[in-house]
């Protein structure tokens, strides 16, 4: 054993342990649980747990099953909500990557795999991949039936206190829960929308923020399910107000330290490869919007007016812009931020998606055009032919149509994936479009 998974030993004993959860994530985003004992602790790190992949969405097919799961010692945690100080049967989670029994090799319907491949790709170029992810939830009442509802438990808005904020209380909580779990909260407030939310954590390299964001949303509900409140990162669960996203703050740094993105004689301090960056990420929006806009609904909150991107441009103050570069304290915090993901994504196929498409625009010395520092919601269609400002996909189907078009971003997700993942949204899709809506009946029902 290494030295860290001894240590991850250690602690199993040390804090009365009784379960491990060991977690991975299925192509759709969905974290998956194999709860084995905390006996098994030593025979999970040197020889693996074996499940069937077969029963996991967009895995394998039966006859080419077995899988095996490697738990990376360095994400151990304790379950907070699960382990009462004094109590019994304690339970902590490893995450893990997944290997192919028939090759030994990583199986390449891991996201977790498709998110190192991107790694590899940065660190052969000389750089390492910082994120910071801002995920928004609501937080709604359940009904009589223990069902989730879309009533919010609070009238507050941006940045409001209590009494008004009743949300603060939970808040509070899943900050300490997030905390016991090895989180650093760096601020939480209450956002626009009357019950919405927003809590940050630190940056830390693209791999550990992924494996966070998994961590966050099960904490979140947790929680939350703790106060007999329904957490949902469903991207827009109200129409007409704000809608929830994840914005993706993404550095890289040089493997001395240095932060590649920032550049002191830049009117936007950012560098030539920060620059080529966001035009990468720009070009190849559209198919990139598939994954890290994966669902029908993300479709409701890409429109204009609720501070979520529609238009494919950059800017350095407008938050109507699909990248912004927010102010900077110190150099080390210069930095793109991509605002069209929501946190329906699956975030590691999402991070891949846009590290492979901002290296490429490294790789090419894309140029990037001048920021756009007017509201692009109030363009009219002339006014964004002048400027040359492509629009981001209206729905779900357009956007799958516009992957299946982009080579790189298909290359990035690997062919089993971008297979697998193109196929069941055409599914979900199509499911929807058949599908007959309230809206539908209120308008038509007694029109015709
Ligand atoms: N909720 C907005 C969105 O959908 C973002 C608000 C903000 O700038 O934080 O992206
Ligand atoms: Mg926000
Ligand atoms: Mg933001």
């Amino acid at each position: 054993l290494s030295a860290v998974e001894q240590n991850v030993l250690d602690e199993i004993e040390d804090k009365g342990i009784d379960f491990l959860r060991l977690q991975f994530t299925d192509i759709l985003g969905t974290v998956k649980n194999v709860s084995v004992p905390a006996t098994q602790a030593e025979k999970a790190f040197t020889e693996g747990i074996y499940f069937d992949g077969s029963s996991i969405d967009g895995f394998v097919r039966i006859q080419e099953s077995d899988m095996r799961l490697k738990p990376d010692p360095e994400t151990f945690a304790v379950l907070p909500w699960r382990t009462r100080e004094g109590q019994e049967g304690g339970a902590a989670r490893l995450i893990c990557d997944v290997i192919d029994t028939s090759t030994g090799e990583p199986f390449e319907g891991d996201p977790r795999g498709v998110l190192k491949s991107a790694l590899e790709r940065a660190s052969d170029m000389g750089f390492e991949v910082n994120a910071a992810p801002e995920p928004e939830f609501f937080l709604f009442e359940h009904d009589e039936e223990g069902r989730a509802t879309t009533k919010t438990n609070d009238a507050g808005g941006y940045f409001d206190l209590a009494p008004k904020d009743l949300a603060s209380d939970v808040r509070r909580d899943i900050i300490y829960g997030l905390e016991d779990m090895g989180f650093e909260i760096e601020a939480s407030h209450h956002e626009v929308a009357e019950g919405q939310h927003e809590i940050n954590f630190e940056y830390d390299d693209a791999l550990t923020t992924a494996d966070n964001v998994g961590t966050f949303r099960t904490v979140v509900r947790a929680i939350a399910a703790q106060h007999d409140l329904h957490a949902t990162f469903m991207p827009k669960p109200i129409p007409r107000i704000n809608g929830s996203g994840m914005h993706t703050h993404i550095s890289l740094f040089t493997e001395d330290g240095e932060n590649a993105f920032h550049d002191d004689d830049d009117e936007f301090n950012l560098s030539e490869e920060a620059k080529q960056f966001t035009a990468g990420i720009l070009e190849h929006a559209p198919a990139i919007a598939a994954v890290t806009n994966p669902t029908v609904n993300s479709y409701k909150r890409l429109v204009p007016g609720y501070e979520a991107p529609v238009y494919v441009a950059w800017s350095d103050r407008n938050r109507s812009a699909l990248i912004r570069k927010p102010a900077a304290r110190v150099p080390a915090a210069s930095r793109i931020e991509a605002r069209f993901p929501d946190p329906s994504c699956n975030p590691y196929l999402a991070f891949a998606a846009l590290i492979h498409a901002g290296l490429d625009g490294i790789e090419k010395e894309l140029d990037c055009d001048d920021p756009v520092r007017e509201n692009i919601y109030e363009f009219d269609e002339a006014k964004r032919e002048e400027y040359g400002i492509e629009t981001l996909p209206s729905n779900l189907g357009e956007a799958i149509a516009e992957l299946e078009e982009d080579e790189l971003v298909k290359e990035a997700l690997g062919d089993h994936v971008a297979e697998k993942f193109i196929e069941a949204k055409k599914t979900e899709y199509d499911e929807y479009r058949i599908d007959v809506s309230q809206w539908e009946l209120d308008q038509y029902l007694e029109t015709f």
